[in-house]
């Protein structure tokens, strides 16, 4: 194993490689108590409509505050969660929450919840259903987002999940679209209501020609196939007028948003209802 390192490097780095996998080790069986610990926290992501800049939804990103290490990153536990098959419960628990958080605001604003392989496999249309019904949350305010590569490994059973799903009413947006390797022809098959251009590419556009060439080609295709396209990664007001000029529908990013705390979302939400008020006051007055 230390052999295929090559290049005279086996002294360096097997201790190193031993020292990963052993805390790997460690945090995997942290990760087994994380959830009936309560170490696991949403945070929440604002999404807005490019044209008027109306927020339209948020999206549900998982955090979990590890006792000792802080907060360890997604990208860090969720494949984690997924070789050891904790991520069927964790999934459900993310579910339940975000539902139950997007029933109590003040507004009837959609909430994405990311949804992994294996829970295809574990009665998603009938949990769903059921977490809607336990929360009171409306059919059509759950987004449940997709990636590629979860339903790749069984086409056939994740088209029947995802109908299952539409039937409920609920919508299904494709996450991280482009990293995939065929994200097109699962557009022709999977009934998709929305398309999430992967961040590596907003975040190129303007350093390089493919990168703008790949969102352009992907707006036109949603255009063609009547499915919005939302942009994620949006940093910069140079991607916004980017996106606003190619006609993409959402987007979401820093410039609107970290993902944060439901404490603030609340604010958000409530600060963004005074607004509206305000507005609908004044042209009221005008009339
Ligand atoms: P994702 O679903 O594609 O989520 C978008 C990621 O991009 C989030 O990272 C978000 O914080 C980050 N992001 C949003 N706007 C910007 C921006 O303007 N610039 C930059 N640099 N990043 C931005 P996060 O929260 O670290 O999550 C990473 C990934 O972990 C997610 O990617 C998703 O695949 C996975 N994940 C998160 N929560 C869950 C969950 O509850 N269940 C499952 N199965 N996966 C989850
Ligand atoms: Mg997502
Ligand atoms: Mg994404
Ligand atoms: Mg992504």
């Amino acid at each position: 194993r230390a052999k295929s390192l090559g290049q005279g490097k086996i002294c360096t780095y097997e201790p190193s490689m031993d020292e990963a996998s052993r805390r790997r080790a460690e945090l995997a069986i942290d990760l087994k108590r994380a959830l009936v610990r309560n170490e696991f926290e949403l945070h929440y992501q604002v999404q807005n409509d490019t044209q008027s800049g109306e927020i339209i939804g948020f999206e549900a990103l998982l955090r979990w505050n590890h006792p000792v290490k802080g907060r360890v990153p997604p990208n860090d536990f969720i494949p984690m969660a997924e070789q050891t098959g904790l991520i069927v419960d964790i999934g459900d628990w993310v579910l339940r929450t975000a539902c139950a958080t997007a029933a109590s605001w003040s507004q009837p604003f959609k909430v994405a919840v990311n949804v992994a392989p294996m829970q295809l496999n574990h009665d998603l249309p009938k949990r769903v259903a059921e977490v809607l019904r336990e929360t009171g949350l409306a059919p059509e305010r759950l987004e449940i987002e997709l990636t590629e590569t979860g339903i790749i490994a069984d086409r056939q059973h994740a088209l029947q999940v995802m109908q299952a799903l539409k039937a409920i009413g609920v919508t299904v947006a494709m996450d991280d679209f482009g990293t995939g390797y065929s994200s097109l022809s699962t557009l022709q098959v999977f009934p998709f209501d929305k398309i999430k251009v992967d961040k590596s590419f907003i975040q190129s556009v303007e350093t390089s020609v493919h990168a703008a060439a790949i969102v352009k080609a992907t707006l036109l295709l949603g255009r063609s196939l009547n499915i919005p396209v939302l942009a994620e990664g949006v940093e910069t007001e140079q991607h916004l007028a980017f996106l606003r000029e190619e006609g993409c529908s959402s987007v979401q990013g820093f410039l609107f948003g970290k993902p944060l705390p439901q404490e603030a979302i609340h604010r958000m939400i409530r600060d963004v209802g005074a607004t509206q008020a305000v507005v609908a006051e004044v042209a009221v007055k005008n009339a």
